[in-house]
Formats: C-alpha cells, structure tokens, sequence
C-alpha cells in the first residue's frame, strides 16, 4: 500500500508551518490512493437505480427494432412526391404501433401510420396528418417532403451489437431506460461500498437527550447520513464517540472491522483531543493535512488496517463541503464508478459583495437566482462562519473565491457551483 500521508505536509498541530495542499492536490491525491471494492452482485434492473455497472453492456438487437414512423400521418414512397401543386395518394391500409399494415406501399398509393408503427416495405416518407386534407379515402397534399422524413431507421438509436453502457457507469433514469428498451431485466453491479462514521465530542448530545450547559447536538451524523444515503453506500453509523482513549481506539478498530471507509467529524484541529491523533498514528497510516481552503481547513485522510479514513473538521458546515469536495469522488471511485460526476462551474455576476481575506479557497454560500431580466445572478446567504450550518440550507450553491482574491465587490463575475440536490 501507498504511504497514505503527503510527504511535504506536517501535522497541523507541528510547530512549523506546513505548506498547505491546494484543494486540487488534495483531490488529485485521495482519488488516486483509493480503488475500487472487489465484489458484485445482480439485481432486478428497477433496484439497480444509483448503482455501478460491472460488466460491460452490448445490445443484444437494434434499437429502434424496425423503421418506424415518428408522427402520425401517412406513409409514401418519395417516388410520388408532387413535382408541382400537389398530388393525390389512395389509402390502402393503416399501420398501428404494435400491429404493422401486412402489405407495401405501392405507386399511387399510401398508407395510413401511427407513430412508433412500422414504416411498410416501399415508403421512405411519413407526411404529417396536419400537411393533408383526406377526401373519399385518398390524401391530398402540396407540402415539400424529401425522403427520409419523419421516418426512424432501425438501429438509430443503438444498433445491434454496440456498446450500451461500460463497466462503471451509474445506472440514472436514462441508462434504466435504456437497458428496459433492449429488453434487460437483470445487471450485473458493483457491492455496495460499506461506510461507517461517527462524532467525535464530549459537547456531543445526541436527540432525544436533554442538553447540559455547554453541551451541542450532532447534527454532522445527520448530514453525513443524508448524504451518504443519497450516494447509496451502505451505512454503519456508530453514534458520539467520547473524547476518551479506549473508547477512541475501540471504535476505529470496530470501524476498521465492518466497513471499507470510515468517516470520523471533529477532533482533526489544532490542539484537539490528541490521542485521536495518537490513535491512528498507532493503528494505521493517516495523514493530518493542512488544506489551503475555507471552510474545511483541517483534514485527515489515510488508512486504519484496511479501511480507507476520512477524519472531517467538527464544524458543520465544514463537513459538508469537505464531504463535497473530497469523501464523494473517492466514495464513487471505491464504488466502480469511473466517470465521476465533475462538479460544474457558472460564471455568474454577483448581486452581492463576498467579503474575503486573500489566503485561502473559500467556498462561500450563496444563492443562485434569476433577476427581474432572467440573467442569473448570485448573492451571498449572510455569516460565512464554518459552523452556520444554515447557510447550507438557505443557499443553493457555493461561490469559490480563488486563493488570492480579496473581497469581492458587487457586479463581479464570479465562480459558482451549484450543490442543491448534489449532497
Ligand atoms: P472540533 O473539530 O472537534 O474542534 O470541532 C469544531 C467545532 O465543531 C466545535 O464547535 C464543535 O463543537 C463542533 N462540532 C464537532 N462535532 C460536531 C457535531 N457532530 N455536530 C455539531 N457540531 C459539532
Ligand atoms: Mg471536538
């Protein structure tokens, strides 16, 4: 196994000045040091929704399965169109969907057509019904049609034979679609990944509880088990684990025993209940980053036995966006996935002003709206403070402030990634 700790980082409690990874070297490192679960399963296609190929996926016919018509109409050969004026075509028979017309489309002649029903042997053309007037069962119509219109060619779609969808997509809506209209009714996906995660805390209550003075609910096992549950791995969650040795040490190893990736919140800042520290350091390679980012600056990431760990700062809303920025794309990649989702990008024009130190990345909270004229613009949701966990709500999007940029003035064109419904 790789050495899970970046070799020009320090601890972040150490005396020198680490030089800080930049979210990029952060996420270049944690994806290239985690790999796929071993394991698969078949499943009924409708539960396969969320889940990661494991086999590569060929269609077993064309799919269109025949030429069919797209509208409904009447179905001609191009032999007959109208050379000036119109011209006047006898109907020989209809065509549904799922019940084809028996015979083919002759000169003179035409055949009434459904869409989705089989375009018969001797047309190349469906014209629209709205484009002809039907006397005395024969259509008359003047339009300009050329060969090939309103008809769907056999295989247009997926022809036989081709690749559907490779090993490691995500099965969304489309690919369920998708695999049904080629008639597939088991895949074969990767396990589930099995993630276990706790707090850490002596202030930590769980609900239910009556709070002390001093004392905090946990609200990061809540986010944590929203987004995990929406990313679909498996879920082991440990509850408060208190700021004691032995309790520490038990529930990483007990993590490290069920699960292939544990999430841990709290207890990675300076200074912070050190035997946590101690803990890994004895139990299992983990590095304690430095990342030049806001929120989110603490981070520790490597290995217990053989189990990938995240320690996440204690502060909400720093546990969402690190969840964000790193957990997600290295849950995916343990997962088989090997498109990862890019986290998209908008220049948009902000309606407010970002206050900001140059130093950092920040990922501010903002919402992404349209003004009076329908451009979208973006302003900012109030205190940027890494515990307001309501920002996370109220906004839709974060703003990232690039490293060296100071505050921000209203009017600027900024970087916006939208995150509502993403985690
Ligand atoms: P720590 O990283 O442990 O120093 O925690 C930083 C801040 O986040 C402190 O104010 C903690 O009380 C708070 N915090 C830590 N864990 C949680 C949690 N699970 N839920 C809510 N707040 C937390
Ligand atoms: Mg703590």
């Amino acid at each position: 196994m790789k050495k899970a700790i970046v070799p020009d980082t320090d601890d972040c409690g150490g005396k020198h000045a680490a030089r800080a990874l930049s979210v990029d070297e952060a996420q270049k490192y944690i994806t290239s040091d985690v790999k796929p679960v071993h394991g698969s399963e078949k499943l009924a296609l409708r539960s396969a929704l969320g889940r990661i190929l494991a086999q590569d996926l060929y269609s077993p016919f064309d799919v269109p399965a025949h030429i069919n018509s797209a509208v409904d109409g009447y179905a001609i050969s191009s032999a007959d169109l109208p050379q000036d004026g119109a011209v006047t075509l006898r109907i020989a028979g209809t065509s549904w969907a799922g019940k084809p017309y028996a015979g083919a489309v002759h000169p003179g002649a035409c055949v009434r057509i459904m869409t989705g029903a089989v375009v018969p042997e001797g047309a190349d053309i469906v014209v629209m019904q709205e484009h002809v007037s039907v006397t005395d069962n024969a259509i008359e119509f003047a339009s300009e049609y050329r060969a090939g219109d309103n008809v769907r060619a056999a295989g247009e779609d997926i022809a036989r034979g081709a690749m559907l969808l490779r090993a490691g997509s995500q099965i969304l809506p489309a690919e369920l679609g998708l695999l049904a209209s080629v008639g597939v009714a088991e895949v074969r996906v990767t396990r589930r990944v099995r993630v276990a995660f706790f707090s850490t805390g002596d202030e930590l209550r769980s609900i239910g509880e009556t709070l002390a003075p001093g004392q905090i609910y946990d609200s990061n096992r809540y986010t944590l088990y929203g987004m995990l549950t929406r990313l679909g791995v498996d879920l082991i969650d440990m509850g408060v684990v208190r700021d004691d040795r032995d309790s520490v040490r038990a529930a990483f190893l007990e993590a490290a025993g069920n699960a292939d990736a544990i999430i841990t919140s709290g207890g990675v800042s300076v200074g912070d209940a050190d035997f946590v520290k101690e803990t890994l350091e004895a139990l299992g390679q983990v590095g304690f980053w430095q990342i030049s980012m806001k929120p989110g600056r603490p981070l520790a990431f490597g290995r217990v036995r053989e189990a990938v760990f995240f320690g996440l700062p204690g502060n909400p809303v720093s546990v969402m966006v690190t969840y964000y920025l790193f957990v997600e794309p290295a849950l995916r990649r343990m997962m088989g996935q090997t498109e990862i989702p890019i986290h998209v990008d908008l220049k948009v024009r902000s309606a407010s002003r970002f206050r900001k130190r140059p130093g950092r990345t920040e990922y501010q909270r903002a919402i992404l709206e349209r003004d009076a004229d329908g451009e979208l613009s973006v302003r900012a949701t109030g205190d940027q403070g890494s515990g307001i966990l309501h920002s996370m709500s109220t906004g839709n999007c974060f703003v990232v402030l690039p490293k060296d940029s100071g505050t921000v003035e209203p009017g600027t064109l900024v970087d916006v990634q939208p995150f509502h419904g993403l985690i």
